[in-house]
């Protein structure tokens, strides 16, 4: 059996950032929308501000006046629920509290049909202790719009363990109708977004907690990697209680697993009321003319004249460096030679080391190989790189005082602009992707989406350059596995033990 909502009328409850959204979003696809909101006003006051952003879209031309007021002619505020008996679907926005839920869909069984589908927007509530008590538990399911709601593709679809599939199925159509992209999932803490992004913040709050480097320059190696926002700039966009909050909602759900441990950095930045954007001041200062962040730019002079460059390993970052070191030396008329048979990664300069992280520090490396002069490098974006791509480095404790300037020097000559870290390992973007391809992994092992859902979800809802399977693809489980363990070593603990997916994805490769 099939459950049809193309086009019925819909109610939607809570008209606040969410609701307001979703009726918008829901109306512009020709549902007639009925918003309830418990404060007085609040559902008119909404369909002001939906129409104010419309008159905004048609000044640009990218909506005709006719069709802002069809749109909004079908949005009707409504003062009691009573009004709204014969929808077929409601929507719930409201405060993410379990007994306001709760007590507003058993109200709502009470008035509706019992084939109305429930949907509740909620970001971390389960969905099956939401449904818990009802008395067609089946018909409700999570429908997790992101926001803007208007402008962001992703709709997690969110199933507990009571969720009858024909409704999840249903929802998923209805989302795709709206144009948007909905992913199936599990109802489990942070569903998918929310708990593989997790790593994204954690990972540079634990580098801030050991002062491997500054926000300013970890935000730009991260950015360098291809994503949008760095995460020191992104936490103080969201706000620094909500990330914070967040975090420890999907630590408490997981009984207080190491691994999403929230940050002793962030904490202290939301007790002393740095909260981002919104309070003026978090990782950076806003308001007047504090806005931003300023990378201290170092200069390098060119590296001396070496005797012998030979570029190690195989595949896409080995070929691309050995390009680099061809022109850097095409003014001395020589070019690097090549070992694609070797372990590492990296260049060898004469009797110094350059190497891709492989997860361990550069001073564990430097002594594990006796090569005191030895550096460690992030792992670069995918080939080709734009000039002046920022990349994290980190100098071995042993390395002499020649090697200190001579490392940062090549990584300019290759055509990086090289930010200094502590001997942290992993760095920063290698840690980084590699703790959300494992996260990506767990989620998948455990059932909660497909590897395709994972991709989906991370690239539509918060606009990473790649999905977790996709980075998996181009660097190798093997490879992340070895990471993963190395820095598991190092701290040893929870955090960063490697999925049992990856493991055996590294065991067939
Ligand atoms: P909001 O505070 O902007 O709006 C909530 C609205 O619900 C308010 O207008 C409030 O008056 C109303 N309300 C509260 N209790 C009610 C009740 N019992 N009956 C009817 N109306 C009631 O909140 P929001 O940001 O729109 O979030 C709403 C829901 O969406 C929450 O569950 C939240 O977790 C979820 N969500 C929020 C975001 C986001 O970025 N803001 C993203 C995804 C999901």
């Amino acid at each position: 059996m099939t459950i049809q909502l193309k086009d019925s009328q819909l109610l939607v409850v809570g008209a606040g950032i969410m609701g307001a959204g979703i009726a918008q979003v829901a109306a512009q696809a020709g549902h007639v929308v009925l918003l309830f909101d418990a404060r007085e006003g609040a559902a008119a006051d909404a369909k002001t501000r939906i129409d104010k952003g419309l008159e905004a879209l048609v000044a640009k031309g990218r909506l005709t006046d006719d069709a802002a007021q069809t749109l909004l002619s079908r949005i009707e505020p409504i003062a009691a629920l009573e009004l709204a008996t014969s929808v077929k679907i409601v929507i719930e926005a409201i405060v993410e509290k379990l007994d306001f839920k709760r007590g507003l869909f058993q109200e709502l069984e009470a008035l509706v049909s019992p084939q109305c589908v429930l949907a509740t927007n909620t970001s971390s509530i389960s969905v099956t202790a939401i449904a818990n008590g009802l008395e067609r538990p089946g018909r409700l399911v999570g429908m997790h719009f992101f926001n803007p709601v208007p402008l962001m593709k992703l709709v997690e679809v969110v199933s507990g363990l009571h969720t009858d599939p024909t409704v999840a199925d249903a929802v998923f159509d209805l989302a795709k109708a709206w144009g948007k992209t909905p992913v199936h999932t599990k109802s489990t803490p942070g569903f998918i977004v929310n708990r593989i992004a997790r790593p994204f913040y954690a990972e540079t709050l634990a580098l801030l907690l050991e002062r491997a480097a500054e926000p300013p320059a970890l935000d730009a190696c991260v950015k360098a990697a291809g994503f949008r926002m760095g995460p020191c700039e992104l936490m103080d966009l969201i706000g620094h209680d909500t990330n914070f909050a967040v975090t420890n909602s999907v630590y408490e759900a997981n009984f207080f697993d190491k691994r999403y441990q929230p940050s002793l950095v962030q904490r202290e930045m939301v007790e002393g009321g740095l909260l981002g954007r919104k309070s003026g001041r978090g990782f950076y200062r806003y308001g007047g003319d504090a806005a931003g962040a300023t990378l201290p730019v170092a200069l390098h002079d060119a590296p001396d004249v070496a005797r012998s460059v030979v570029v190690h390993g195989h595949g896409a970052i080995a070929d691309a460096l050995e390009q680099a070191a061809s022109k850097a030396l095409e003014p001395q008329g020589w070019g690097p030679a090549r070992e694609s048979d070797s372990v590492w990664t990296g260049l060898a300069i004469d009797g110094a080391r350059l190497v891709l992280t492989d997860g361990r520090s550069a001073s564990e490396m430097a002594a594990e190989l006796g090569t005191p002069d030895l550096a460690v490098f992030d792992r670069p974006l995918a080939p080709p790189w734009p000039a002046g791509h920022a990349l994290a480095y980190a100098l071995a404790a042993q390395a002499s005082t020649s090697w200190r300037s001579q490392a940062p020097a090549w990584l300019t000559a290759l055509g990086f602009a090289p930010q200094p870290l502590a001997d942290a390992p992993g760095l920063v973007v290698a840690r980084t992707v590699a703790m959300l391809i494992n996260e990506a992994a767990d989620v998948v092992l455990q059932g909660v989406c497909s590897p395709e859902g994972a991709d989906a979800a991370m690239k539509l809802g918060v606009n990473y350059p790649q999905g977790p399977f996709e980075w998996l693809a181009g660097w190798g489980a093997r490879e992340v596995v070895a990471l993963l363990d190395a820095l598991d070593a190092h701290y040893r603990g929870e955090r960063y033990r490697a999925s049992p997916w990856l493991r055996h994805a590294a065991r067939l490769n």
